[in-house]
């Protein structure tokens, strides 16, 4: 309990392959339960900590992951909050990032670390990577300053880096440094020790009663454009009766065809009320409505400047914001405004 002395850890398993083995007929990899992760970690006796866990049924890779998985993930948080002073999330790297991205922001006021991880290599494997992982992990979960949680955001901890959940992409899927964040810079990195980079966390100004939103709407999409998009495969997108919201990636910063046909279908659906939210296909950097000809006509059809949006954090604020059925011009406003440190203002 957060009133106890030693911290008080929930690690809550998802998936992914840290917990996975090899089934013998397919030899694929498949997720097992959390005693399987914890027989192969004696080191989680050691912490000081109170660390509980709770799994999920099932555990999945995170392929299989949809925003009703992101739901049951807020509503245990939610109810938990008050019993533990920080939370770990076992999950598979492949939609880390969009989880991480949703949870912060269907968790207002959240003013406790809750940090996600996972590895690319099973825990029973002898390089696993999931060790150092998961244990860095609950460590940055259980860490405070000034009797106040060190990291009261949602964050990924990777190899030796913590970042801020809503800023990453996963871009390795070899490599033991599976995540990016481009655009923002670490909360925090373990060497020897771990440290924190205190100007890039977030802590609130005021301690609100957390919040958890579970309503998010599904009637979004992306489209990444390419040289050589076909006119009949946008219009036939585009035309589809429950789109509501649209990531559009962009080349560059933020450009995209001026061909006629295309601005046109923009500027129709835009009108249809379709919300379409530009982000850059580039891992770095941001949207830049104006700078080309090529990105002023999109934003003249009434396309949306996503900034420095990553990919998957414009999708879940999307599901968010039309989750929350508010007005379309609201749901502008709000793609305009930092909601959990998101896009750089
Ligand atoms: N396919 C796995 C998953 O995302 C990959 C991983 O965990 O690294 O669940």
């Amino acid at each position: 309990m957060s009133t106890a002395l030693k911290p008080s850890i929930l690690i809550i398993y998802t998936g992914g392959t840290i917990g996975m083995i090899t089934e013998p007929l397919t030899r694929s990899l498949v997720p097992v339960d959390f005693n399987e992760i914890s027989a192969q970690l004696p080191e989680l006796l050691r912490f000081d900590l109170n660390l509980s866990t709770y799994t999920f049924n099932p555990v999945v890779d995170s392929s299989n992951i949809t925003p009703k998985f992101w739901i049951e993930l807020a509503q245990v948080i939610g109810r938990e909050y008050l019993n533990y002073d920080g939370f770990v999330i076992l999950h598979g790297t492949d939609t880390m990032c969009y989880t991480a991205s949703a949870l912060s922001f269907m968790l207002e006021n959240l003013n406790k670390p809750v940090v996600f991880t996972g590895s690319q290599l099973p825990i029973g494997v002898l390089r696993t990577d999931g060790k150092e992982n998961l244990l860095t992990a609950i460590e940055i979960a259980a860490e405070r300053k000034n009797n106040q949680p060190m990291v009261p955001e949602v964050c990924v901890f990777f190899q030796n880096k913590l970042y801020r959940g809503n800023r990453t992409s996963k871009h390795n899927a070899e490599y033991f440094n599976a995540f990016v964040s481009e655009n923002y810079p670490p909360l925090a990195e373990a060497g020897i020790s771990i440290h924190y980079n205190y100007g890039a966390i977030h802590y609130p100004v005021n301690q609100k009663q957390l919040k958890v939103h579970t309503l998010l709407n599904d009637q979004v999409a992306i489209l990444k454009l390419f040289p050589g998009i076909r006119q009949d495969f946008v219009e036939t997108f585009l035309a589809l009766p429950w789109l509501k919201g649209l990531v559009l990636e962009t080349f560059g910063a933020g450009n995209a065809t001026t061909a006629d046909w295309f601005i046109d279908l923009i500027r129709a659906a835009c009108d249809r009320g379709v919300i379409i939210l530009n982000v850059t296909q580039c891992p770095a950097g941001a949207v830049n409505p104006g700078k080309y000809e090529t990105s002023r006509l999109l934003h003249h059809a009434g396309v949306i400047n996503g900034r420095d949006l990553t990919t998957e954090a414009a999708i879940t604020k999307l599901m968010f914001l039309l989750g929350q059925v508010l007005y379309p011009d609201i749901v502008k406003e709000y793609l305009n405004v930092s909601i959990s440190g998101e896009i750089t203002i």
